[in-house]
């Protein structure tokens, strides 16, 4: 509820005091009296009244001069006040203002009416309090927001604007009340608010955009909202968005580019492609996709570090963008096409070659991506050659589709690795997913071997008569980067199919004398290795010289080294299978046939040629106790090779029936996983040690 407004009534008549109180106090109001000016001031500011009525002819002090007087207190800024006056000529009336009179109440009064009067003076001044307090703390709000506001009506013509710590470049002193902003805007952006301006006033609906200026060099991003804001005037509020927008752009950065290299990474690339093939269906276009892959980067990451291998990738990343900037005018059509690279991670770098008319130009940017990576490299001092592989994919031939696409180019960059690198394949539908499996595992070995991520397990062999274990035989093992560990049965072969199974042969020679030699002066410096060579390896012609180097390398006895040979290789050039065989026997050399029995087992051929031993096959052992064929075989195999004077070896032994037969049958060694399986070095190493001291222990009670 409202508090009763108080009134103090100045009059140095009493009973015009009486009168008026009486009127007063009948439609509500309290009443405090003063019989002066001077009584006035004094009443006033002690107890505040809502309104003050002054006679204007008074003792001590007289209306006018308290009025002034009242008014310079600045709590009755706003409160009315009423001058009582006798005279209403214009003089007094204006003196009454210019002492700052509210109003003016001309005597004599009309009783009837004043307290009416009275009553619509107070709640005006109320309402213009309330609305002054309101205006107050709008302009408060107005001050703390921080973008700029113009409030213009329907010509531009500006009514009013607060220039705001955001967006005041955008409002220079130019911008005052009065002008139409049309004259001191940009045409640009001038010509937008108008139109936008004339949109909201008739819609009463809300314009945004986004305006760019120019500062000092610095571009400054600008958000506007025009909103209504009277029948005819709109308010245009301005936001500085420069910050937002860069926080936009380095988010965007992170997300779609590479930081290395800067280049656009996987995400955007494939949204490129996406587009690409979206016109392209429309166009009838051909899309280019080529995966570029620097043949050992590994490597060189590997071995001269991380920083030189990242300031390689800059390197190349400045050489690929500079040829595909180049490169942007495809030979011959003259049109600019847009060609786009990415880098996808690690070495693997793409480019989009969109609106292709003929494949050739595909097959022509690639090449010259290639001519210009194949440039020598100069990093930190280092000087590298760096060939690339490259895989291409054209839309539609190669892929209807994103995935389709980026997988094929996939495969035949493999191919193009796998193929010897440093060159360029365009898919085939024939490179089939098993191909690229072998293609995949094809060139990680290449990879392994040169970065020597191979290793020999050793796997015991058991001699019967005696039970002592001189020899083991070499494996080779590899683990594959993402396949894991990959059985040599899948990837000798493979290998042998692509040649690099010379380069592993001279691998597994090397550390198997390494090994020889690390044992030399220990307890195992008796035990034998025994090592597998392929055909292929042994079709190579100076094979013995290469043995002899190998041994002479790590100065070992040529006597520990076994070599283990198919049928297969023996029996494909009878005349120079005899010679490499005698050279290598000469050198001191053992010679099993492996896997006998399985191959040509023609038994003519052995006695031409110098064979030391012939070890049964695994599949003979396998079923020796459960097939009569397999037993009667494996006896047969025994009496042949003692026959003529060679030893028989029995491998794939893996339990007590399959060696009791062995040794009814007279075998003289046996090797499998019930003796011993193959095993790292170290390990080899402990086992043999404490088989032996075990034999030692009981050899007084063994075969009396
Ligand atoms: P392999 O020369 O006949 O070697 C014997 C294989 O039988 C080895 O398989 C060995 O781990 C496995 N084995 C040993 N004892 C048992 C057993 O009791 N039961 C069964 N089921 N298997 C047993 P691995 O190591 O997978 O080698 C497979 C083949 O790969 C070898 O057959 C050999 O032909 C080739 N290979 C392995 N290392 C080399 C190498 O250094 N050079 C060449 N050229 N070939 C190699
Ligand atoms: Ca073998
Ligand atoms: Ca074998």
């Amino acid at each position: 509820m409202q508090q009763r407004a108080s009134i103090l009534v100045v009059d140095d008549d009493p009973t015009l005091r009486l009168l008026t109180r009486a009127a007063l106090e009948q439609v509500g109001f309290d009443v405090i009296e003063a019989d002066n000016g001077e009584a006035a001031i004094d009443v006033a500011t002690t107890a505040f009244p809502d309104m003050i009525m002054l006679d204007v002819e008074m003792p001590v002090l007289d209306g006018f001069t308290a009025c002034a007087a009242i008014r310079q207190h600045k709590e009755f800024v706003d409160t009315p006040i009423v001058m009582l006056t006798g005279r209403d000529d214009d003089e007094t009336i204006q003196q009454a203002y210019d002492c700052g009179a509210t109003d003016f109440i001309s005597k004599p009064i009309n009783w009837s009416l004043l307290g009416q009067r009275v009553r619509y003076i107070v709640r005006a001044s109320r309402v213009s309090r309330g609305l002054r307090e309101s205006e107050g703390k709008n302009r408060a709000l107005v001050r703390a927001i921080p973008d700029s506001m113009l409030v213009v009506d329907a010509e531009g013509q500006l009514l009013t604007h607060h220039r705001g710590a955001s967006g005041s470049q955008m409002i220079d002193d130019r911008m005052q009340e009065g002008v139409c902003i049309y004259d001191v805007l940009p045409q640009s952006l001038s010509d937008l608010w108008r139109q936008q301006i004339k949109q909201v006033l008739t819609t009463k609906g809300v314009e945004l955009s986004e305006h760019r200026a120019m500062k000092n060099r610095n571009s400054r991003y600008y958000e506007s909202r025009v909103v209504p804001y009277t029948q005819d005037s709109v308010l245009i509020m301005l936001r500085d968005v420069t910050e937002q927008k860069q926080a936009a752009a380095k988010v965007r950065k992170l997300a779609f580019y590479d930081t290395l290299t800067g280049l656009p990474n996987r995400q955007s690339f494939l949204i490129q492609l996406a587009e690409a093939i979206r016109e392209a269906e429309d166009t009838d276009g051909l899309v280019g996709v080529v995966y570029v892959d620097l043949d050992n980067f590994k490597l060189i990451n590997d071995s001269l570090g991380h920083s030189i291998g990242d300031s390689l990738l800059k390197d190349i990343a400045d050489r690929l963008a500079a040829s595909v900037r180049r490169d942007d005018f495809i030979a011959g059509s003259g049109k600019s096409r847009g060609l786009q690279l990415a880098r996808l991670g690690g070495d693997e770098f793409t480019v989009l070659l969109p609106g292709l008319e003929t494949i050739e130009q595909a097959d022509a940017v690639s090449d010259r991506l290639v001519s210009v990576l194949k440039q020598p490299v100069e990093c930190n001092g280092h000087r590298f050659v760096v060939t690339p592989s490259v895989g291409i994919a054209v839309y539609p031939e190669d892929g209807h589709d994103l995935e389709t696409l980026m997988k094929n180019a996939d495969t035949a960059l493999h191919h193009a690795k796998a193929s010897g690198r440093d060159q360029v394949t365009r898919f085939s539908g024939t490179m089939s997913i098993r191909s690229l499996e072998r293609l995949d595992i094809e060139d990680a070995l290449r990879t392994a071997l040169q970065n020597d991520d191979l290793e020999l397990h050793f796997q015991p062999k058991l001699k019967l008569s005696d039970q002592s274990l001189t020899s083991v035989e070499a494996l080779v093992r590899w683990t594959h980067p993402e396949r894991g560990p990959i059985s040599p049965a899948k990837f000798i072969p493979i290998a042998e199919d692509t040649g690099m199974i010379i380069e592993l042969g001279d691998w597994v020679l090397h550390r198997a004398c390494q090994q020889l030699r690390e044992w030399q002066s220990t307890a195992l410096h008796d035990v034998r290795i025994a090592i597998n060579l392929s055909p292929k390896q042994f079709h190579i012609k100076d094979l013995a010289s290469q043995i002899i180097r190998a041994i002479k390398m790590q100065n070992i006895q040529a006597g520990l080294l076994d070599l283990e040979l198919t049928e297969g290789a023996l029996m494909s050039d009878l005349d120079s299978t005899a010679e490499s065989l005698r050279q290598i026997k000469d050198t001191g050399l053992s010679i099993a046939v492996d896997d006998f029995g399985t191959g040509y087992s023609s038994l003519s051929y052995l006695t031409k040629f110098p064979i030391d031993a012939l070890k049964i096959d695994r599949s003979f052992v396998f079923e020796i106790d459960k097939s009569e064929d397999s037993h009667s075989i494996c006896k047969a195999i025994v009496a042949l090779a003692h026959g003529l004077g060679m030893e028989v070896v029995a491998e794939g032994v893996e339990n007590n029936e399959q060696l009791q037969l062995l040794r009814m049958m007279n075998c003289d060694e046996i090797q499998g996983y019930h003796f011993a399986k193959p095993m790292p070095a170290s390990s080899v190493f402990e086992f043999i040690k404490k088989y032996r001291s075990r034999q030692v222990r009981r050899l007084p009670h063994a075969n009396p």
